[in-house]
């Protein structure tokens, strides 16, 4: 019988990409709290094959951690690769980058508060990026949407495009377009939610989708809508973020295997 080949296929990365980085203990958390998040935001429909999230590096805050190009439910720590805030590859890792890359480099440049990063296509909130309604936060769950979800429209400043984000000044323009808030729409696109921990930013993505289906029920039912005040806002985001670890260790059991 043939041995078996040493060759990397496709769904194998080849091991010396990875190595180095089991041998850290912060390093090698960081990759496998990420790639639940992967199966995390898959299983809530908030990414399918397209889509990502990212980390920033532990011990670095000039890189972060992100999944080669891969459909998020299939992402194991070992894809995770870790690029610097210009979108290249650590040294030997040539295996294929999402194109989108420049989202994650230039928001983590513009924002050091920012930790972790997703980025969405989920199909409730596309009208929000496309109408004059802005998207507001409905109810508690998302009054981290009381700091604005501001619309990024790419052909402001680079005309036709085919929408993505594929180099640094588009992600630097978006990046611009974020500002301080912890949600930016993409026009004809998706959106992007940022946060200081991973839990907090797969939260964001999962109930700025489920506000954006419930405001459009709320405007549908024909009457004046009420939205939180940026006071109600405020108090709440905050109160939220005392109860993360509950919806958190939930949804990594939810996603698990
Ligand atoms: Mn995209």
């Amino acid at each position: 019988m043939p041995k078996p080949s040493r060759q990397p296929t496709p769904g194998r990365p080849r091991a010396r990409a990875t190595a180095g980085k089991r041998t850290d203990p912060a390093l090698a958390a960081a990759l496998d709290e990420l790639a639940a998040a992967n199966r995390v935001l898959a299983r809530h429909g908030v990414l399918d094959a397209y889509g990502h999230v990212s980390v920033r590096h532990p011990g670095d805050p000039g890189r972060f951690l992100l999944a080669r190009s891969r459909a998020p439910e299939l992402v194991t720590a070992a894809d995770i690769m870790i690029f610097d805030l210009d979108c290249n590859p650590a040294r030997g890792d040539d295996r294929r980058p999402y194109l989108e890359r420049f989202i994650h480099g230039e928001i983590y440049r513009a924002r050091p508060d920012v930790i972790a990063v997703v980025h969405s296509h989920a199909p409730a909130v596309i009208p929000f990026a496309a109408s004059s309604v802005p998207l507001r936060p409905l109810y508690h769950m998302a009054s981290f949407l009381g700091r604005g979800a501001p619309v990024f429209d790419i052909a402001e400043r680079f005309g036709k495009t085919d929408m993505l984000v594929r180099n640094a000044a588009q992600g630097r323009a978006l990046a611009e377009t974020l500002d301080g808030s912890e949600v930016a729409l993409m026009r004809g696109h998706g959106y992007v939610a940022v946060a200081p921990t991973v839990a907090r930013a797969v939260f964001r993505a999962i109930y700025t989708q489920l506000n954006a289906a419930l405001q459009q029920q709320a405007i549908a039912l024909g009457g004046t809508v009420k939205y939180l005040d940026p006071e109600e806002a405020a108090l709440s985001d905050e109160s939220n973020a005392g109860t993360i670890m509950r919806p958190w260790e939930l949804w990594q059991r939810m996603a698990k295997g």
